[in-house]
This record gives C-alpha cells, sequence and structure tokens, in this order.
C-alpha cells in the first residue's frame, strides 16, 4: 500500500472530524517521522506538544513494556502497588499535596472545573448552583460539551448547544476585564492558558499571569493554569507559570505527561481543595492505571535527566532569531516562548499557510496549521542544535519558493 491508499481507507471508514496533512507516517524516533515510502521527516508538531521527550524514547517505552507485562489495569476498585509510587512523584515533582490522574487533557479540565465548582459551595460558600468560573476569550481546552460550552471559537461549539451553564468569558490579557468581573461573590475560579496554544501561541504581556493570581487571591478565588500544551518544559521552564512565579491553586496537565506513548492526564492541588471530592464523587475507569503511572514516571525523568526545559529555552531563542531574519513578505510576525512557537502568515497569491505547510512538507518537516493563517512550529524538546538549524534551513529555502 502506499500513502494515497492509507489515506483512502481512513477517509472511507473514518469520520471526518479532522482534516489532516497528507502524510503516512510510520515511524519515530526522537525528533523525527518516517512515511510508509521510508521519507524522513522533522516534525515540528510533536503530537500538539505531547512528544515533547521525542518519539519512542527508550527509557518510558522500557517502562511501558516492563511494566506491560506485569498488570496494566485494575480500575481504581482496587488498590494497585504502582499508582501510590507516581503519586508520590508527580505531587513532589510539581509540589502540590495530592494529585489526581486520569487520561486526557479534556477530563483533566473537566476534573479541574468540577474541583473548582465543589470547592465554591463548600469553601467558598457560593449559594447552590450558582457558582461561575471564569474563562478567556480564544480558550481552547478539549472538546466536551462542557469544554465546548466556554469556547468563543464557533467551529467549537457551533451547532453543539445547549451548552453548559456558569461561565463568564473576559478577553485575554486583559487585567482590568478580569478585575471586574472578579468582584461577583459567586466567581469560584479562573482557568486560563498561560500561553493560548491552539488559538495560535498568543503571549499575553510580562505580569499577566503574576497580576491575575494575585487579583484572584484577593477576591478568594483559584487561579486554574491549565497547562496541557505549555507546560512540562514546552516554553523554557517546567510551567509555563515558571515564568512569573505563580503557583496555580489548581494545576492541569496531560500530553507530554507520558511523553506521547499513553493519554495521561493529571490535576494536582493542595489538600484543602483537592480534599472537597470524596470517594465516588469523580473518577474514571483508565485514570492512575499502572501502566500510565509507570510511563508518566519515566517522563518526568527524562524532562529532568535530559535538561528539556533549558535546553527548550535555548533552541527557542536560537529558531525565533533565525526566522526573524528571513526575508518574505508572507511572514507576517514570529512568536513564542521555548519551543512552542507560532509563524503568521500573510497570504500571498492564493498561497495560504496550508500551501506553506505542504512545502515544507516535500522539503521534510512537517508543521500544521491553525485557524488558517497560523503555523505552529514545537519540534519535540531532544532536537539537537545542529538538527535544529538544519529544519530553519528547510524553513528557510520552503519560504524561499514562494517568493
Ligand atoms: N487544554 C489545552 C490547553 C490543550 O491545548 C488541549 C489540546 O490541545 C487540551 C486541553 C485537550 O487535551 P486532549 O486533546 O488530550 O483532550
Amino acid at each position: 500500500m502506499h500513502s494515497q491508499d492509507y489515506i483512502n481507507r481512513e477517509d472511507k471508514f473514518g469520520a471526518h472530524n479532522y482534516h489532516p496533512l497528507p502524510v503516512v507516517l510510520e515511524r519515530g524516533e526522537g525528533a523525527f517521522v518516517w512515511d510508509v515510502e521510508g521519507k524522513r521527516y522533522f516534525d515540528f508538531l510533536s503530537a500538539y506538544s505531547a512528544v515533547n521527550q521525542g518519539h519512542c524514547h527508550p527509557k518510558i517505552i522500557e517502562a511501558l513494556t516492563e511494566q506491560a507485562k506485569k498488570l496494566t489495569l485494575t480500575s481504581r476498585a482496587f488498590y494497585n502497588n504502582v499508582l501510590g509510587e507516581f503519586e508520590e512523584y508527580i505531587t513532589k515533582y510539581f509540589g502540590y499535596d495530592k494529585v489526581l490522574p486520569m487520561n486526557s487533557g479534556a477530563e483533566a479540565d473537566e476534573t479541574a472545573l468540577k474541583l473548582c465548582r465543589r470547592w465554591g459551595y463548600d469553601v467558598k460558600k457560593i449559594p447552590e448552583n450558582k457558582a461561575k468560573i471564569i474563562v478567556c476569550e480564544n480558550n481552547f481546552h478539549g472538546r466536551t460539551i462542557t469544554i465546548i460550552s466556554m469556547s468563543t471559537d464557533p467551529d467549537s461549539y457551533k451547532g453543539f448547544g445547549p451548552y453548559t451553564p456558569g461561565f463568564v468569558v473576559v478577553p485575554y490579557n486583559d487585567i482590568d476585564a478580569l478585575e471586574k468581573e472578579l468582584q461577583d461573590p459567586n466567581v469560584a475560579g479562573f482557568l486560563v492558558e498561560p500561553i493560548q496554544g491552539e488559538a495560535g501561541v498568543y503571549v499575553p504581556e510580562d505580569g499577566y499571569l503574576k497580576k491575575a493570581y494575585e487579583l484572584c487571591k484577593k477576591h478568594n478565588v483559584l487561579f486554574i493554569a491549565d497547562e496541557v500544551q505549555t507546560g512540562i518544559a514546552r516554553t523554557g521552564k517546567l510551567l509555563a507559570v515558571d515564568h512569573e512565579n505563580v503557583r496555580p491553586d489548581i494545576l492541569i496537565l496531560g500530553k507530554a505527561l507520558s511523553g506521547g506513548v499513553l493519554p495521561v492526564s493529571a490535576v494536582l492541588a493542595d489538600d484543602d481543595i483537592m480534599l472537597v471530592i470524596k470517594p465516588g464523587e469523580h473518577g474514571s475507569t483508565f485514570g492512575g492505571n499502572p501502566l500510565s503511572a509507570k510511563v508518566a514516571i519515566a517522563a518526568l525523568e527524562v524532562v529532568k535527566n535530559e535538561n528539556l526545559a533549558e535546553k527548550a529555552d535555548k533552541l527557542g531563542n536560537l529558531f525565533r532569531d533565525e526566522l526573524k531574519k528571513i526575508n518574505s513578505d508572507m511572514i507576517k510576525l514570529v512568536r513564542g516562548k521555548g519551543l512552542l512557537n507560532a509563524v503568521i502568515i500573510e497570504p500571498k497569491n492564493g498561497k495560504t499557510a496550508w500551501d506553506v505547510c505542504l512545502a515544507l512538507k516535500e522539503n521534510g518537516l512537517i508543521a500544521k496549521p491553525t485557524h488558517e493563517h497560523i503555523i505552529r512550529f514545537a519540534p519535540p524538546l531532544v532536537i539537537s542544535e545542529q538538527d535544529l538549524k538544519q529544519a530553519i534551513e528547510i524553513i528557510k529555502k520552503t519560504m524561499k519558493e514562494f517568493e
């Protein structure tokens, strides 16, 4: 079978809820992937920042295969000998009292919303069913009904109503708007992405997160950081909130928590918040399974042992510096932090960001447009400086082809 045959089969038997770049991958190692014809590509999406540790990292795969031979799933109806090890490891790693493990990022976000509402009722004493959570314009937190109820992107929410009530939307990066909404005593939480990834890598002004956190404290409101995409070294610090020395009341992690091996997500908080949820009130059959637990420990060890945050910081600066030097009237703006970057494309002669991505693919680098005119560049953090420089050459050469 050739690439087109695989594409045709997916098209015929799979739901059409994605529009993939026409490349069919069969193997990955580090920062590279190979298609079914054997062509090698730089992976500049990293599965939306889930593969920060690189494809098939040997340490993570070893943890996976060792545990897979012993015990994969018990459900939480019983204890297992690995979950506690993971819970101790991750809470010490990020500095929280407790963790609640889930699977996908969306589930972790849902968990945080439930935790926040329950805290609002039990601790803040908000009247029943009146709790509000402030969210940001152009947010992306996943695809469930409640999460799309917070979305301002019609592609996400249109045609899927009725929506879950209880959310207030403020513009991102706007402290005054946030402060105004915080006056409402029924506000239980403020949910924010430290950098808006899906929206197109919007980096807020320095100080925004710190001020938002302080205002939340002043109004007895939980500051909830969705670090599903920005967390785990992607932006040049372990967490993106670390750039402003903010410690969220509730921290949401996913994606790279498993190095892209399994769906593993987690919500972290201290006892005064986490213990408002009692047995039987929340859970997941697969959440906290021993296979995920071992994989997540290995994935977090790799981040520390290989200094991936420092690497992302250094290589991110190099990447943006080089991209800003490209002389192309299609490049309107380069922005990002660490190795979470985006280029804003100005369409030219009918050619758009999609066409640029197709040309990049031909030249051996895969990336994906977000919102039509933005290309996100987020390679695995294990990429070497030499390989990154090669990738930059591919981007330079590709942009020249559009002159
Ligand atoms: N939160 C953020 C910030 C994300 O970027 C994403 C996915 O892109 C999610 C949540 C949802 O994660 P998942 O696709 O694993 O449900």
